[in-house]
């Protein structure tokens, strides 16, 4: 360091302290006593999705911004005011994806998995859009996205249904959300409703908000899904989507609640439900709960046929949803009776120059032998008292305990630190069978 620089340091001590830095409004840090129950979740979410035959794909995070303005529309809210796009080095815009089904079908079209060919496909990740930050709604936010390819029938909409609950099943929140269902159509039926809608918006215009005015050119359907209270009647005398689909649409939407109702899924039609993106076509839905204010959606999706071709490829079929991870694992956090697994099982207690040395050699060993085992040993010195304190404090079901006394008769303690059992001392081969008798669970 130069001198000058330093004479700043040292006269200016206030200064180091001042800028410690903080992570981006709306980014969150998941800490050591939180991620257990992420993990927990991400394993059943796994589980389930194997259980259905899908396949996990990797996608980037940044993306040429053309593809996200290409697919999501021009007049989202989405592209219009919340992705963070930027120029790189050689002055291309590229953005961190706002949402992964654009980035998913891109790599598809670019390998060519689209040709004749069906799909089941996971991704799992971080997504990005300039919000207001709020419980529930964030700058960065884990989604996980399942999207299917090349299936027309209504099967594929009704087993994607059908993942979902059973997922709510596993993850033991069933209760805490429902279904909300929808019919968009197909793009041409949904045009000529458009203008019948614009028509009825324009005779009610003087009901209509700022935003809604905005949107009665650009997206007018979106009008349908404001939460502006002023605008309840307008919206709920306006003419229905449903009423103006055609033959195969309606039978495409009646065989995914038949499948429903025969499998005792229930849901509720909501005509007003429209998504924000402008792709959906048939089906749309989304899994919502009155449990976390106002940010209800956990999980939303639909059809998206239309997709494949504005993105370039050849007409094609396209389902899938998106679950935002930090709504789930809220709603997950409001049942008490969840219990995830220990971070550690045993804990070694090590007291003395020979102990520690030879801790770690016998801790090696009882990894060698039970491998599922969470052993952590004492680190950091202290007395028996204080590595005493720290097992239990870190939840441990057992104490392995070194001392130089024990370790010159080649001995160990065992406690157990659950229940009220006496401290016992055992030669370290029998401590091992000891630990495999009463961890069963670890082996
Ligand atoms: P919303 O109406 O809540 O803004 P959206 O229609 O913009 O949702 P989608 O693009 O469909 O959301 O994303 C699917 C899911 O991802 C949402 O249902 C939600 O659970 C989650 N999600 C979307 N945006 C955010 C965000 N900013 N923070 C946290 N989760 C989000
Ligand atoms: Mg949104």
């Amino acid at each position: 360091m130069k001198p000058s620089k330093w004479r700043v340091f040292v006269n200016q001590p206030n200064l180091i302290m001042a800028v410690n830095i903080q992570a981006i409004r709306g980014m969150h840090d998941v800490l050591p006593e939180q991620t257990p129950l992420w993990q927990y979740a991400e394993r059943i979410i796994k589980e389930v999705l194997s259980s259905y035959g899908y396949s996990e794909i990797r996608l980037p995070i940044v993306e040429k911004t053309e593809l996200f303005k290409r697919s999501i529309g021009e007049v989202t809210d989405i592209v219009e005011k919340e992705m963070y796009t930027f120029e790189d080095r050689n002055g291309d815009s590229l953005t961190l994806r706002p949402e992964g089904t654009a980035g998913c079908l891109r790599a598809c079209l670019e390998h060519g998995l689209l040709h004749h060919q069906t799909h089941r496909l996971w991704y799992y990740g971080p997504m990005y859009r300039h919000e207001r930050p709020q419980k529930g709604r964030y700058r960065q936010f884990i989604q996980l996205g399942v999207e299917t390819y090349g299936m027309s029938g209504p099967d594929i909409d009704a087993e994607l249904i059908l993942l979902m609950h059973r997922l709510w099943q596993k993850l033991g929140i069933r209760e805490k959300v429902s279904l909300q269902l929808n019919s968009l159509g197909t793009i041409a039926e949904r045009l000529a409703y458009r203008e019948i809608l614009v028509a009825y918006f324009q005779q009610h215009k003087d009901g209509l908000d700022e935003d809604s005015l905005r949107r009665l050119d650009t997206n007018p359907l979106r009008i349908l899904d404001s939460k502006n209270p002023e605008m309840k009647d307008v919206i709920a005398n306006a003419p229905e989507l449903m009423a103006h689909l055609g033959t195969d649409s309606l039978a495409h939407f009646k065989a995914i609640t038949t499948t429903l109702d025969d499998l005792g899924v229930t849901y509720e039609i909501n005509p007003r439900l429209v998504r924000g993106l402008d792709y959906y076509s048939k089906t749309v839905f989304e899994w919502v709960t009155d449990e976390l204010g106002s940010q209800g959606t956990v999980c939303a999706g639909g059809r998206y046929d239309g997709l494949i071709e504005q993105l370039g490829g050849k007409p094609n079929h396209a389902v899938g949803f998106a679950m935002g991870m930090e709504r789930l694992l809220a709603l997950m956090e409001l049942r008490d009776d969840i219990s995830v697994s220990r971070v550690v099982d045993a804990y070694m207690i090590r007291v003395g120059e020979k102990a520690e040395r030879e801790g770690l050699r016998f801790a090696e060993m009882i990894r060698n032998e039970m491998p599922s085992l969470k052993l952590q040993i004492s680190a950091d010195g202290g007395s028996f008292k204080s590595q005493f304190k720290k097992a239990d404090k870190i939840g441990a079901e057992f104490a392995i305990i070194l001392g130089d006394t024990e370790v010159e008769r080649g001995e160990v303690g065992i406690k157990c630190l659950r229940n009220e059992t006496e401290q016992q001392t055992m030669p370290k081969d029998q401590a091992i069978s000891f630990l495999q008798q009463h961890c069963q669970n670890f082996q």
